[in-house]
């Protein structure tokens, strides 16, 4: 890339910090005119025999605004190389179905993603992949077989924010032979970087914190050079590309990361700590508080604590009436935007369990999530008690 020697390490050994990354990372300033942009480079078309490249078309995985945002993504996560698709689950169907093939067996967080939790169940269990679930690292060291492949986890997890120690999961793992994947969509590479900790590949649905303005979907794979080959190799057959337009989009959201991560750090801490005061509230879930059961795996392994959290009403038949107060909050699915959303996980992304599963997995009827945005705190505090008054 054009401007490497600003993302290269130092003499010193030390790289530059995340927010220089965040915004010259990758980047391809217009060779045309010194732009400081990537430009939008449209074409499908490329002429060719071109010499000393490759053939170049958007399917490939190959054009200069696909690559400009997957090193982007690959210097924030310190790994080798990444890939950038048109969804998060693209790029999570897409690295499973590269890893596994039937016969194989791989081991998955009960508490994961809905969408991928679906796509284990169904398709990857359609294709004679065996899949297991579990809790805890020791529940995955128990599930582990000869033929695992594959463990694949979230930390922090959704809706109770439980973390896994990743250190410990990929000392369980590498000397097995098991590939470790890690969604790290709630923490962000700002937050953790899980490749550090010795995971084997980081997955984003860069949906949400990573272009964060709640405009676009996308998602990336982050691993070793070797890895990225292969995985595209299957991705060019399944076909999940993001296009030049929507890789702007995201470049352009991603130069203001680290700064709005430090903001949604800050008010998820806040709202966690008023809400943990509030007499209506019987629990709060956030890894930053020192009571959360995972505080001290999280302090150790995260920089920051994310913009997510949750927490219980006292009176969990108020949930309904509680969100229809808020003035400034929205209650609304996803996350990880500049606007502060708040969903019920029992009435949305948990809908489809009983009311036994959901028990079990802890998400009450009274649990709400809340995706901290980067407004004033002081604005948000007001909303929450406002909303908060008579449940
Ligand atoms: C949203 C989300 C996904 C799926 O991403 P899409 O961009 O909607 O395909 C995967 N994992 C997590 C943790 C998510 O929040």
């Amino acid at each position: 890339m054009m401007n490497d020697s600003r993302t290269q390490a130092s003499d010193s050994g030390q790289g530059p910090g995340p927010s220089t990354l965040c915004v010259h990372g990758g980047t391809h300033p217009d060779p045309a005119t010194g732009g400081v942009n990537t430009p939008i480079f449209a074409s499908t078309a490329h002429a060719f025999p071109n010499p000393g490249l490759e053939p170049i078309y958007p399917r490939y995985f190959n054009t200069t605004n696909q690559r400009a945002v997957a090193k982007k993504v690959a210097l924030l996560e310190k790994g080798e190389a990444g890939l950038v698709f048109g969804s998060g689950m693209a790029a999570i169907s897409t690295l499973l179905l590269s890893a596994l093939k039937p016969g194989d067996h791989a081991v998955f967080q009960n508490d994961l993603y809905g969408g991928t939790h679906h796509f284990v169940t169904t398709e990857l269990a359609r294709l004679g992949v065996e899949v297991s679930f579990a809790a805890t690292v020791g529940d995955i060291a128990a599930a582990i077989r000869s033929n695992t492949k594959a463990v694949y986890v979230e930390s922090p997890s959704n809706p109770l924010l439980r973390c896994l120690d990743l250190k410990a999961l990929a000392a369980l793992c590498k000397p097995r032979g098991v590939m470790t994947m890690v969604d790290n969509t709630f923490a962000t590479p700002i937050n953790q970087n899980p490749i550090e900790s010795g995971i084997d590949a980081v997955l984003h649905s860069a949906t949400k914190y990573l272009n964060g303005h709640s405009d676009l979907n996308a998602g990336v794979v982050v691993s070793t050079e070797e890895v990225i080959q292969r995985l595209t190799r299957s991705a060019v057959n399944y076909g999940g590309m993001l296009d030049a337009s929507a890789c702007y989009q995201l470049e352009r959201g991603l130069k203001t990361l680290a700064l709005r991560i430090e903001r949604h750090n800050g008010n998820a801490g806040s709202i966690a700590r008023f809400l943990r005061g509030h007499p209506s509230v019987s629990r709060v879930n956030y890894p930053g508080l020192e009571d959360h059961p995972d505080h001290t795996v999280a302090s150790r392994q995260m920089r920051g604590f994310g913009g997510m959290l949750s927490f219980e009403l006292k009176d969990p038949g108020q949930a309904g009436a509680m969100l229809g107060r808020f003035r400034i909050v929205t209650p609304a699915l996803s996350l990880g935007g500049v606007e502060t959303l708040v969903c019920v996980p029992s009435a949305t992304s948990h809908r489809s369990l009983s009311p036994d599963e959901r028990k079990a997995a802890g998400i009450s009827e009274g649990l709400i999530r809340v995706s901290a945005g980067i407004e004033d705190i002081g604005d948000l505090i007001a909303d929450f008690g406002t909303a908060l008054e008579g449940a």
